[in-house]
């Protein structure tokens, strides 16, 4: 096909114009078309067993750039454009970014559909179409507000299907329209499709803020990801999302089943549900109920479920582990409860060990525990990283490994290197074809072969010039779009991924406090240093909003003091979302990964920034673990106390309250005591809320749940070390160098070829 020709015919019959005469908004539609006109012309992978990913979010990011990567247009509609005096990027610019997930879980379902496809494998995803998906973060008055982020046009990637399901809910059956967004797959001629389901009148966006009538179903029902959850409606919510998500997923399964022509008796042999994380777990006691109808026994049912059905668990935080009250479910799907007994009953059976109990709590308080239902009831239970997996084994799920150690498998998470190598970094991207040859874009273990240039000076320089290019790019694009002057020049250290203490944003503002403090007593830096935060926070998470007011206090401090500026600098860039993602990490020095050990099960941002050279300074957490073993001690920066002691501590502290950690011995420490002090200090106070800043205060001092003065210390040295180290270009230059050419392992094709290999066998 002539790319061009068809481009300018498109332009033709929908706006009456060349290329050339076409704005940027009307080039996105034009290659919107094209690109889903190539996407349906192909085929869907063929194989004996087809995946469905359940998951509440796909973060999919804007989808053009990656789209047209995938087709192999990419180069040709770049260079089109450029003849007719166009960018693909400004074109980019004109795309809203789906508003389909929050974090790190839903970016991880998208990297996963894009690996899925381009090993050519059968499977799709299967979500929510939410409308003003996560909301849209402004920062005023150094605080967070919530405004909905209405992300769907007249003209979209989402194709209606025609197809619909009834949801069988307490108050009456609800239709789901299923619309799709096709996922091609690089490097192959099939595409698959992410599923997104919906109500048939989805409600209007809600004035002014995100809040709205939590009862007004069915309507409300796809409006936004993770209503607010602090109140029982906002709960009831979820669960009824929840089951109109796997309801019309598992009702899709079935029919599929049956147009291929197998018997429901076969389902587990032609079909696998990951579930990712504990949301769409009520696909199992779902289809257990729809095989029933379709007059399997309860045995047969409970055969194929748990052959089917594979669970990744995402978290140890307690708080994050679902447990909905019986109750809630008698009243979403009355139906589900008899089964949920069932199934509790006969694991109850086997395993009387209430610690592994489905069913929780007195006659009258029941909760369904889900992630102990998708253990019992799937066939695999994973992790995502090794050290993730081990601490599920040996503590958090110990009890379950005990009963059935062949199902705890590792899958270490990935990230597709197409978005976050070379459709971000296409500098570095090609830079690395000019030394490695192309093979690395579609076996990115090629990529170690960078480390024969490890002494070579043209490409060592290389490199830090490309660096210095996307962080001028990164200066330009905040200056454009949020009004931001940064300082090029500065190292570049960043922080960005969701608000969560754990992941303890709170000890680099402390880091923050201790810099501002040396320069006002005189002690100057040894370069500037630009701090760069991107953060949203739950709306309802309180101590997380004043951890982000304690960040834009600072900013404000600092951006007004004309003796610390030039050496010191932090920017909090509102609305961290993939678009910015992919702007802020190839411009990033030093990349901050400094959750408390345990805690971050993997992280993905970490593996992104390596990829595009950043240097980690990171704690031995998640998959930080993996990178270190990978770049080896001299190419990254890790600190703090062990994942072992952690786990120990809060082991001390269940035992005995006045054992373990206690933040108040560290808080006397005299290194730390003026850091946290400075909260209070009416030079920052009077800049904002001073209650907000004392109840962190009060929080760090008395309790630090996740340890941050522990840390502290051993943080500040470290990062100090690699802030002096930056100053040596040559042996920096080598440790960017190394963290690319050791990136490989963390390509989600790498990710998803274990999953194919260990859990799904889907060829
Ligand atoms: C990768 C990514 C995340 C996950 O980041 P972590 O540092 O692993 O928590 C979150 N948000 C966006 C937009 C991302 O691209």
């Amino acid at each position: 096909m002539d790319v061009k020709q068809r481009m300018q015919e498109i332009a033709q019959a929908k706006y009456g114009q060349e290329l050339s005469q076409c704005g940027d908004g009307q080039l996105y539609h034009v290659l919107l078309q094209l690109s889903q006109e190539l996407c349906q012309g192909r085929r869907a992978p063929a194989g004996e067993r087809k995946l469905y990913y359940f998951s509440a979010e796909f973060l999919i990011g804007k989808l053009l750039s990656n789209d047209l990567l995938a087709l192999g247009i990419y180069d040709q509609v770049s260079q089109a454009l450029a003849e007719c005096g166009h960018s693909l990027s400004a074109v980019e610019e004109a795309e809203p970014e789906p508003s389909l997930g929050n974090g790190g879980l839903g970016r991880l379902a998208a990297c996963f559909l894009d690996s899925i496809a381009a090993l050519g494998l059968p499977g799709d995803g299967v979500g929510l179409n939410y409308h003003y998906g996560l909301f849209q973060q402004e920062l005023r008055d150094n605080k967070q507000t919530e405004r909905p982020n209405p992300w769907i046009e007249d003209e979209s990637w989402l194709i209606p299907t025609g197809i619909e399901f009834e949801v069988p809910f307490g108050f009456g059956p609800v239709k789901a329209k299923l619309f799709d967004i096709a996922v091609p797959g690089a490097h192959t001629d099939v595409a698959n499709r992410l599923h997104l389901f919906d109500v048939e009148h989805p409600a209007p966006a809600p004035e002014g803020g995100i809040d709205f009538d939590k009862t007004d179903l069915p309507d409300r029902l796809t409006s936004f990801l993770y209503p607010d959850d602090s109140d029982e409606a906002g709960r009831l919510l979820r669960v009824y999302q929840q089951y109109f998500m796997v309801s019309a997923g598992a009702q899709l399964v079935l029919k599929e089943l049956d147009e291929r022509g197998h018997d429901p008796r076969s389902l587990s042999a032609h079909a696998a549900i990951q579930i990712n994380d504990t949301h769409p777990s009520m696909v199992i006691p779902e289809l257990v109920r729809l095989l029933l109808q379709r007059g399997l026994t309860m045995d047969e049912a409970v055969e194929q479920v748990s052959h089917t059905c594979a669970y990744t668990n995402h978290t140890i935080l307690a708080e994050a582990l679902e447990k909905w009250p019986i109750s809630f479910i008698e009243k979403v799907a009355p139906q589900l409860v008899p089964i949920l007994k069932e199934l509790d009953a006969r694991a109850k059976a086997a395993h009387p060990d209430s610690a592994v109990a489905i069913i929780q709590g007195k006659p009258g308080q029941e909760v369904v525990h889900m992630a102990h239902m998708d253990i019992h009831y799937g066939y695999s239970v994973n992790g995502v990283a090794a050290l993730h997996t081990e601490i599920l084994k040996g503590s958090e799920l110990k009890p379950f490994y005990d009963i059935y150690p062949g199902k705890f498998n590792n899958k270490t998470n990935g990230v597709t290197l197409r978005r976050w190598l070379e459709v971000c970094n296409p500098k570095l991207a090609a830079l690395l074809d000019q030394c490695l040859g192309t093979q690395w874009r579609t076996d990115p273990t090629q990529l170690n072969g960078l480390m024969d240039l490890y002494n070579d000076a043209a490409v060592l320089e290389r490199m830090q010039a490309i660096k210095a290019e996307n962080k001028r790019g990164l200066a330009d694009a905040l200056r454009r779009e949020q009004g931001v002057e940064l300082d090029p020049e500065s190292v570049f250290d960043i922080q960005v991924k969701r608000l969560h203490e754990y992941k303890r944003q709170q000890m680099n503002a402390l880091y923050v406090i201790r810099k501002y403090l040396d320069i006002k007593a005189g002690k100057i830096p040894e370069r500037p240093v630009t701090v760069i935060f991107g953060a949203k926070a739950a709306p309802a998470y309180v101590m997380a909003k004043h951890i982000i007011h304690l960040i834009l206090c600072l900013r404000q401090l600092i951006e007004d003091d004309p003796q610390v500026r030039p050496w010191l600098r932090v920017v909090m860039v509102e609305n961290y979302n993939v678009t910015w993602a992919e702007k802020l990490i190839p411009a990033c020095d030093i990349s901050e990964q400094i959750s408390l050990a345990s805690k971050e099960a993997s992280g993905t941002g970490n593996m992104k920034f390596m990829a595009n050279g950043a240097v980690t300074l990171g704690t031995r957490d998640g998959a930080n673990v993996e990178i270190a073993d990978l770049v080896g001690p001299d190419n990254i920066y890790t600190f703090g106390a062990s994942s072992n002691w952690i786990i120990e501590l809060y082991d001390q502290k269940a035992r005995d309250p006045k054992m373990g950690y206690q933040s108040e011995l560290y808080y006397r420490r005299p290194a730390v005591k003026p850091l946290v002090d400075f909260l209070l200090d009416p030079v920052l106070t009077r800049l904002g809320d001073a209650e907000a800043l004392k109840a962190l205060w009060t929080d760090i001092t008395g309790k630090d749940w996740f340890m941050s003065l522990l840390d502290v210390e051993s943080y500040i040295a470290a990062r100090d070390r690699a802030i002096h180290d930056y100053g040596d270009k040559p042996f920096w230059a080598r440790k960017m160098l190394v963290n690319t050419a050791r990136c490989g392992f963390f390509s989600s094709d790498r990710t998803i070829a274990e999953y194919d290999r260990d859990i799904w066998h889907l060829k």
